[in-house]
């Protein structure tokens, strides 16, 4: 048997004085325990990581985000001061090279404050470098986020990271999935009976012995951001993969080294995410009296907001300006992560941008013709 890490060591005490752990906890953890969570120790970006994520394929995602970040500022009104908030920023890359494409703006560097919702030690490190020009707050939490100021609000892939519940109705009413320990060593999944809290997140029609997917911890999130935009003015862009349509079943996945891995194994070590449901998440912005716009693909948004331009321009300065043995390969890697960020066979389709808003007539770069 292989060695237990400290956190499955910190699991297995939990869960022998809690007879199990509901899955939302045990994802809690495994990503974020405060000493031994995935994200805690660990920069898990890039070739050498265990995955990529789009601003970590090319500065182009960032800079176009930038682009739109500015645009909806405008279309505010341009306020004197406003609270541009990045949730989940990784390695800090895409507000880098958003803030770099919008720097000579002035007034709209002099408007923004900078705050980055980042609850990792190591990758608040990571963008404190990044970041290094910029006065940046950090913060645990968005509702932490106070005063009275207009908000943009951005995401890639942070509510994936969101842990969720697995709810199915079965002859002994509403269960909810949890985590015990196999015997003779290991975790497994059981059923216990559904914390009554989950209820209002299930659709209205629901079939017997389905899984139903939901997230208490997006709906909070999401509330949170709504809130502050229904009081303040702004606008949210949430980008990630998920879905648009009722889903039944389980998306949860483990992700190592680029492979996919089993969820209950190397707990800590592998990161953990499920599908974003986005209709629960504009539902739940909704009810904190936003507007919202239909879903988009991402390479549809991307494309819409000018990345395919910005590919065009990096390309010609590539050619004038670099050393000619180099020239190739760089137009040649621009025009693959283009496609893979835009392609419906790569990040394109399954990848989605979301929006919503509050506080002035919005025409949302990407979501009006
Ligand atoms: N947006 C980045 C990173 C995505 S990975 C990119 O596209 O490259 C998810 C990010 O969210 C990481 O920075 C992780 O540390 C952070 N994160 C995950 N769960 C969090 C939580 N509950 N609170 C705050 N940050 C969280």
């Amino acid at each position: 048997m292989t060695k237990l890490n400290k956190l499955e060591v910190f699991l297995i005490e939990h869960i022998k004085a809690h007879g199990s752990i509901p899955l939302g906890a045990f994802m809690t953890h495994a990503l974020c325990h405060p000493s031994y969570g995935y994200y805690q120790e660990r920069d898990p970006f890039g070739v050498d990581g265990d995955f990529i994520t789009a601003p970590e394929v090319s500065q182009m995602f960032g800079e176009v985000i930038g682009a739109w970040v500015v645009d909806t500022w405008f279309q505010m009104g341009k306020p004197e001061r406003f609270n541009l908030i990045e949730c989940g920023p990784g390695r800090g890359t895409l507000m880098k090279d958003a803030l770099r494409g919008v720097s000579k703006v002035h007034d709209f560097m002099d408007a923004v404050n900078i705050n980055l919702v980042e609850n990792s030690r190591t990758l608040r490190k990571k963008q404190e470098e990044s970041l290094k020009e910029y006065n940046v707050k950090w913060w645990d939490d968005v509702a932490e986020i106070q005063g009275d100021i207009p908000v943009i609000i951005i995401g890639n892939e942070f509510l994936d990271a969101l842990p969720v519940e697995h709810l199915m109705r079965t002859d002994c009413g509403w269960q909810q999935k949890d985590i015990r320990l196999k015997e003779g060593g290991g975790f497994s999944f059981g059923w216990s009976n559904a914390s009554e809290d989950l209820m209002s997140l299930l659709p209205d029609k629901t079939i017997s012995h389905e899984i139903y997917e939901v997230s208490p911890a997006r709906y909070e999130f999401t509330t949170q951001c709504a809130r502050s935009i229904s009081a303040n003015g702004g606008a949210a862009l949430l980008v990630d993969y998920g879905y648009t349509s009722l889903c039944k079943g389980d998306t949860v996945q483990a992700i190592q080294d680029h492979e996919y891995a089993s969820v209950l194994s190397h707990v800590g070590q592998c990161d953990i995410t499920a599908h974003v449901d986005f209709c629960a998440v504009l539902s739940a912005a909704k009810s904190m009296n936003c507007c919202t716009f239909p879903v988009i693909n991402q390479g549809q948004f991307l494309c819409d907001i000018g990345m395919q331009h910005r590919a065009e321009n990096l390309k010609k300065c590539a050619e004038e300006a670099c050393p000619a043995d180099q020239k190739e390969k760089i137009v040649q890697d621009i025009t693959t992560s283009f496609h893979r960020l835009t392609s419906s066979s790569e990040m394109g389709s399954l990848f989605k941008v979301c929006c919503f808003y509050q506080g002035f007539d919005f025409n949302a770069a990407g979501f009006c013709a």
